[in-house]
């Protein structure tokens, strides 16, 4: 047993919660995988749905576009969909860990936009030039798909729009050249219509990413304030209500596994002396190195923290009595030979009770380990005591 060299579980206690920038960075992070799900959320129908106004438009004008054209383009657009099902199956598959914008961001963009230049493209192939009719039906689908893409990918602003400029844009530009009014009228609204939907589109992923980011800053405010309020600002280590909290949950535990468990209350002497004759910041720095040598001398399952002033108390889960006693000999020789320059010969007094001996609940068990402590001090000090 070498208590000195175990590694703590609640070295995070000692931590901190890093600096701001950092902090803010993590945020950035998370946002940004945040966009990536509600993306991978929001827009698997528009797989199955880009097809079926493709197949929709083909249908009503069977007789007005050219047969070939029709199937080429549905055969290229039904290969572009099987590689995003493809891709979303992955995503599907692949573990939370995995799903990373790294990973994902470019492999979704090139599917879609080869997707979308397919529709853009094909639309524009199988528009007549001469059927005024057929050319308002294929401007209505190309307006109606640019608006899914809003409810699809909004997540993505720029997504969004190059997914919507790449469907629009063939067909209405040609539009745009054409010598009848009533074809350059209709391109104009489609572009006009557009600047709304790319209006809306930007303001609806801003919201969409303050809203992630707030969700974020809650999460991290909350995970600030809790470690806040467990935390003994001195040390670094739990504060007595957090110990008592963890204490009781590792109390119901040994109890239920049937293991011993151990308790021990330690005590500086004669500390009010080190404080008169060094000063109150001497005895504050010797308290931060005590609780640096407590956070490192205890194992994992061990839960230790600060019960105030001088005042310090360890739980040893599935330990014996005479393991918790020679641990508690080794701490108190490591702080006497410790160097606190400009304080000399300090010392700490401990005792040390276990389940075995009583075993009523948590409290009953301190309650000794702080009897056999008020001992070690009447024994001289400098000491451990067992409870009886
Ligand atoms: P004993 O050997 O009997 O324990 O003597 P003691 O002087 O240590 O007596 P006691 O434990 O009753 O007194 C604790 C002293 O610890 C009182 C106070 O001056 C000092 N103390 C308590 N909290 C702090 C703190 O946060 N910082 C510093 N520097 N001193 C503290
Ligand atoms: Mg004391
Ligand atoms: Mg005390």
């Amino acid at each position: 047993m070498a208590p000195l060299s175990r590694q703590s579980n609640q070295a995070d206690f000692m931590n901190g919660l890093g600096h701001k920038q950092d902090q803010d960075c993590v945020i950035e992070e998370q946002v940004r995988t945040d966009r990536l799900h509600q993306l991978f959320r929001q827009s698997f129908a528009a797989i199955l749905g880009s097809f079926f106004a493709a197949a929709m438009l083909c249908w009503l004008c069977w007789d007005r576009f050219d047969h070939h054209v029709m199937q080429v383009w549905l055969v290229l657009l039904g290969a572009s969909s099987l590689l995003r099902v493809k891709m979303f199956l992955e995503w599907f598959r692949s573990p939370n860990s995995e799903r990373t914008p790294e990973r994902w961001e470019r492999r979704y963009w090139i599917t879609l936009m080869l997707s979308a230049s397919i529709w853009g493209a094909g639309a524009f192939a199988v528009m007549p030039s001469d059927d005024r009719m057929s050319q308002v039906l294929v401007i209505l689908f190309i307006v109606g798909m640019s608006v899914s893409a809003v409810s699809c990918y909004s997540a993505y602003r720029y997504m969004t729009m190059v997914s919507m400029g790449l469907v629009l844009l063939p067909c209405t530009l040609w539009l745009l050249f054409q010598p009848s009014s009533m074809q350059v009228g209709v391109a104009i609204s489609v572009l006009v219509f557009s600047s709304f939907v790319v209006s809306a589109t930007r303001k609806l992923s801003d919201a969409l990413e303050k809203a992630f980011r707030l969700t974020r800053q809650m999460e991290r405010a909350h995970t600030i304030s809790t470690h806040a309020a467990q935390t003994d600002e001195l040390t670094g280590l739990m504060n007595r209500r957090a110990f008592f909290e963890h204490a009781q949950l590792l109390y119901t535990q040994c109890r239920l596994n049937q293991q011993p468990l151990c308790a021990l209350m330690m005590d500086m002497d004669h500390f009010k002396q080190i404080n008169d004759t060094y000063g109150h910041q001497a005895g504050d720095q010797v308290l931060r190195q005590i609780g640096g040598v407590i956070c490192a001398s205890f194992r994992q399952a061990d839960v230790y923290g600060r019960l105030g002033g001088e005042e310090f108390a360890v739980l040893l889960p599935n330990t014996s009595l005479e393991t918790a006693r020679s641990i508690a000999e080794e701490l108190i020789k490591a702080i006497s030979g410790m160097v606190f320059d400009p304080v000399q010969g300090l010392t700490a007094s401990l005792g040390v009770a276990s389940t075995y001996t009583r075993d009523e609940d948590l409290h009953a068990l301190m309650n000794s380990a702080d009897k056999a402590l008020y001992r070690a001090k009447a024994l001289g000090r400098n000491q451990v005591a067992v409870a009886e």
